[in-house]
């Protein structure tokens, strides 16, 4: 199946997330189903990085949002547990500082895009500038409403300077949220993660996927698309994800540099210096 086509948030659509299941797994029955195609991803994922990093013409930018405990760790470690640290970053957005806030809500996320051959993840993103901050008021309607259009535009700049962008929604459900953070309360290595804040949250449920609707609406684009990931099982997620980041990446045409050098000539020159070594090897 193709998955960029099945859970691309059309431009101009209406995607409404009551009509996608979190639970979908494709044929898949279970993780074991899934195993081999995932570990396939995972390899071919590696090689395509390399191959980025080796023509350092272009570049890769991935936005993860999700509601709380949706997986956007989990996704991370999985995307680029494969691939080479010398060539990619994760920045994740927390609250923003007094000095973030004292500038435009693009500042802080431009600053950390990718230069050419790197593979940047955004955990969070300058769409919280329309989630969080809108449903919560914390600037008024006619602020948030401008920031589409801003989204929009700065998303086009980047993709004409050779960014490449794809932004997932990690679909989870309430009920699944809930279990996840029983989760987090019973493990000891996991307690670090929960809040009080995080059930607190929970009351405006709807108000985010109103606003995560009305972001994926007006700023999924040809240049910077958004895929909804039903994200219930992680192991569906993590090879829905990994699929589509594939097939980008194959789209973006990447070819490793012609050697710069004259091969043949180092080659006969390689074999004068083996044989020194063999000859000064025998005295
Ligand atoms: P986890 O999902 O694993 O809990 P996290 O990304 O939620 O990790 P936290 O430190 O728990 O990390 O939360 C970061 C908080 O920062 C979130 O509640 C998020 O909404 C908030 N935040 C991010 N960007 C902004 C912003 N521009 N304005 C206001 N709050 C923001
Ligand atoms: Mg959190």
């Amino acid at each position: 199946m193709d998955y960029r086509k099945k859970f691309l948030v059309k431009p101009g659509g209406k995607v409404k997330l009551d009509k996608v299941d979190p639970d979908f797994t494709d044929c898949f029955e279970s993780k074991e189903d899934a195993l081999e195609l995932l570990e396939k991803n995972t390899a071919k994922l590696a090689e395509l990085q390399y191959k980025l990093y080796s023509e350092n013409k272009q570049s890769l930018l991935i936005v993860l949002q999700a509601m709380d405990a949706g997986g956007k760790d989990g996704t991370i470690k999985h995307v680029m547990g494969p691939m080479n640290p010398q060539s990619c970053r994760v920045h994740s957005y927390k609250q923003p500082s007094p000095e973030e806030l004292d500038h435009d809500f693009l500042w802080r996320i431009h600053r950390f895009a990718p230069r050419n051959g790197e593979v940047v993840i955004y955990n969070r993103s300058h769409y919280e500038d329309v989630l969080v901050v809108r449903v919560h008021n914390l600037v008024s309607r006619e602020i948030w409403s401008r920031r589409y259009e801003f989204i929009n535009d700065f998303e086009k700049m980047l993709s004409f300077h050779k960014v490449k962008i794809v932004k997932f929604f990690l679909h989870i459900s309430r009920d699944e949220q809930l279990k996840r953070f029983r989760k987090r309360l019973e493990r000891p290595d996991k307690q670090w993660k929960i809040s009080e804040c995080d059930y607190k949250e929970r009351q405006y449920w709807h108000d985010y996927i109103e606003a995560f609707e009305d972001a994926m609406n007006k700023c999924s684009t040809n240049h910077a698309p958004w895929y909804v990931i039903p994200a219930n099982h992680k192991w569906f997620r993590n090879l829905a994800v990994s699929q589509i980041l594939i097939d980008t990446m194959e789209d973006m045409n990447m070819k490793l540099p012609e050697p710069e050098v004259d091969i043949e000539h180092i080659r006969l020159l390689a074999i004068a210096e083996e044989e020194k070594a063999r000859n000064s090897g025998k005295h």
